[in-house]
């Protein structure tokens, strides 16, 4: 029998309340014991002291960019960099080249994750063939093939037919529909938040309206279908109120916000530079404000990374021209932790929006340190500061708006499945 013995950390699990400092013992890739004063013959011991013990991270939404366009990154390398960020689950998006909307593409990404990737990773399907917005996928074949969700995410399915019958389709086969909520007429050229910064910048402006109008049509259809709507990257109060009223009707809906959407305001993109270019863009201090709120709430769910490497080719160009994006991976923890520094929110509910949370979005057996449960788990330092380079981080790119900036917390070791993965002096250890 293998095990670990997780010695002296703060073990914090939501899906149990715990938290409080104890011992995690870890037999044959399962939690066995979470416990005080335990004694454990024949273990690989691993000293947590100071440090929080918690479920894996689960990523609701990253681009791994595989297969297709393996120069901004792979699954290779997209899951290494995951499992530094203390990640041991991503769903990844099917913007991929082919798109994933065909089960021999999702084949091929979960033999590939298989075999190369030391995060589990599942793929997320395209709801539309293409991405186009026109005709549905097989469905059900994607999932049989192992999609866990459906979402043509970068784009919008502007066609409110189309988007009726993919959450009719949807509800009928169990599966969450993931959206990315922006009106693409509304939208126009805007690629800055459409506001002061957008005016001082002399750039075209993206409204906040482009998501709240779209957030507010497809809850009005998972409404009207009984389908189970997930909002992807929230960026407006707007859309927090929608979502809020919608979940207080008994609406199926979920929802995440990226670390960049809670830490950054449209200020940010003052300098011009392409690593504050995203999609949807950095809002007002005010909105920032309300998915801060929403998170703490638990009105948004799930803390999702939007992990999305661009060569430096592609983002060393003028702004309007860069592609929308940040890495999200290996910074996520640091960055949202400052709403625990803030007092906004408490560290088990924090870990809870980056695991058990997110797990449960997407219904999947992780997310929690229960006796018996799947040994995915994550150890951080909450207190450590550290210099992120990018250069020296896992990920093909360093699309970074934190690169040469000092952060605060730090994922120290990485489990999946009972192995360590990852640990910060060693690096990736595996596969
Ligand atoms: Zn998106």
């Amino acid at each position: 029998m293998s095990r670990v013995w997780i010695a002296g950390g703060r073990v914090l699990d939501p899906a149990s309340g715990i938290d409080r400092v104890a011992d995690v013992v870890i037999e044959d890739g399962r939690i066995g014991a979470v416990g005080s004063g335990v004694e454990v013959s024949g273990a690989e011991k691993v000293d947590a002291t100071g440090c929080w013990v918690t479920p894996g991270f689960v990523d609701l939404h990253a681009h791994l960019r595989e297969p297709g366009q393996e120069y901004k990154e792979d699954i290779a390398s997209g899951g290494r960099s995951a499992v530094a960020g203390g990640f041991t689950l991503v769903c990844c998006m099917a913007n991929t080249q082919p798109v994933n909307d065909d089960p021999a593409v999702t084949d091929y990404i979960l033999d590939r994750a298989r075999n190369d990737s030391p995060a589990r990773v599942l793929p997320i399907a395209a709801a539309t063939k293409g991405l186009e917005g026109k005709i549905m996928t097989e469905m059900a074949a994607l999932q049989r093939a192992g999609a866990v969700a459906f979402s043509d995410d970068g784009h919008t399915i502007m066609d409110g037919a189309v988007m009726r019958r993919v959450l009719e389709y949807a509800r009928m086969i169990g599966a969450p529909v993931s959206v990315h909520a922006e009106d693409r007429h509304l939208v126009g050229q805007g690629v800055v938040n459409e506001g002061p910064a957008s005016t001082r910048l002399g750039l075209p402006g993206n409204p906040a309206a482009a998501e709240t109008v779209l957030v507010a049509r497809d809850l009005l259809l998972a409404e009207l279908t009984g389908a189970h709507l997930h909002v992807g990257h929230v960026s407006t109060a707007g859309a927090v109120d929608l979502i809020r009223a919608a979940r207080e009707r008994g609406v199926h809906v979920t929802a995440e916000v990226t670390p960049h959407h809670l830490a950054l305001t449209e200020d940010a993109t003052l300098g011009y530079d392409t690593n504050t270019k995203m999609a949807p863009p950095l809002r007002s201090k005010a909105d920032v404000e309300a998915c801060r709120r929403a998170l703490a709430e638990g009105v948004i769910d799930a803390i999702a990374t939007d992990h999305a490497p661009h060569a430096p080719h592609e983002k060393d160009v003028e702004f309007t021209a860069a592609p929308p994006g940040v890495l999200g991976f290996e910074t996520a923890y640091a960055v949202v932790m400052d709403l625990v520094r803030a007092g906004e929110i408490s560290p088990i509910e924090l870990v809870a929006r980056l695991s058990t949370g997110p797990a449960r979005v997407f219904r999947q057996p992780y997310g929690s340190l229960a006796k018996g449960a799947v040994a995915d788990v994550a150890i951080l330092d909450p207190d450590r500061e550290w210099l992120y380079d990018p250069l020296k981080g896992y990920s093909k790119s360093h699309n970074s708006p934190w690169a040469g900036g000092t952060l605060r917390g730090r994922p120290v070791v990485t489990l999946v499945g009972g192995r360590i993965v990852y640990d910060v002096e060693r690096g990736v250890v595996a596969p």
